[in-house]
């Protein structure tokens, strides 16, 4: 009788040998089943539940917090060395009041004057020290860089001379070439606290323009040039302000963002 039980109980242990066994083997199986995901890059199935594969179709919306805009609007339009204007191009453009002859879009005026005003009543004194240009004017203003370095570096003024034409290189990393150059546009602005003989920023009034950069949006104005975006503008100028109307002024100024990073996620086109 004893004998009986104890084959018995032995024969019942194997058999759970047996049971676990096959259990594990499975277990280490079902651990390896690989299942397509995203990308089409395997996951092994512990690391994914349905719950994560229908994540990965359909992602948790993000609010797309960029301004709604029409890009193709005049106030947005990019001028820069790739995006030239013609030399037929001329806003409309009227005199801004507090000098004596600068001139500035006519539609956006107004804004200029305000932001103008917004300083003045800060006890700012205020200097434009450049706004609207013609085609011819910038031309003019190219041709005599140009031929100041040309007369400084190579002592010619032949435009046939190969080394006229490296200074007129060199020109264009100073001053815009003619259809390049936002101030064309009418809607460009250089303002400064006062006229400086050499436009070294850091010697100019920081109160000044920790100011201006701090309400320049509400007018619908942006620092266009910023120094720390010079990689990306090709322009290091923090006097120059450019109106693109205050929606997209706020979100500019308030993400940090240069206008060139602006206007690419509006353009899939365009490349900087
Ligand atoms: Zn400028």
């Amino acid at each position: 009788m004893r004998r009986k039980k104890t084959l018995w109980l032995i024969c019942m242990a194997g058999l759970c040998l047996v049971l676990y066994t096959i259990v594990i083997s499975r277990m280490d199986r079902i651990e390896n089943v690989i299942f397509p995901g995203v990308d089409g890059a395997f996951v092994s199935s512990d690391k994914a539940s349905l719950m994560d594969l229908n994540a990965a179709e359909t992602p948790e919306p993000t609010p797309d917090i960029w301004p709604k805009i029409d890009i193709t609007m005049n106030q947005y339009r990019m001028v820069n060395d790739d995006n030239a204007l013609s030399s037929a191009f001329a806003p409309e453009v009227e005199k801004i009041s507090t000098t004596n002859n600068m001139m500035f879009d006519a539609a956006a005026l107004p804004y200029l004057e305000d932001l103008i005003q917004a300083l003045k009543d800060a006890d700012f004194n205020v200097y434009v020290a450049g706004a609207y240009r013609s085609y011819s004017f910038q031309t003019q203003l190219f041709n005599g860089k140009a031929t100041q370095i040309a007369m400084g570096k190579y002592q010619t003024t032949d435009y046939m001379d190969p080394r006229y034409q490296e200074a007129v290189k060199e020109a264009r990393t100073i001053t815009a070439f003619p259809g390049c150059s936002e101030h064309q546009l009418g809607l460009a602005v250089d303002l400064m606290d006062k006229p400086y003989d050499k436009l070294v920023y850091s010697n100019m009034n920081q109160d000044f323009f920790t100011y201006l950069d701090s309400i320049c949006a509400d007018y619908g104005f942006i620092k266009r040039y910023p120094t720390r975006k010079l990689l990306l503008t090709g322009w290091d100028e923090p006097w120059h302000y450019r109106y693109v109307g205050a929606e997209a002024a706020h979100f500019i100024m308030e993400n940090g963002l240069c206008y060139e990073e602006f206007y690419a996620h509006y353009d899939p086109n365009f490349e900087y």
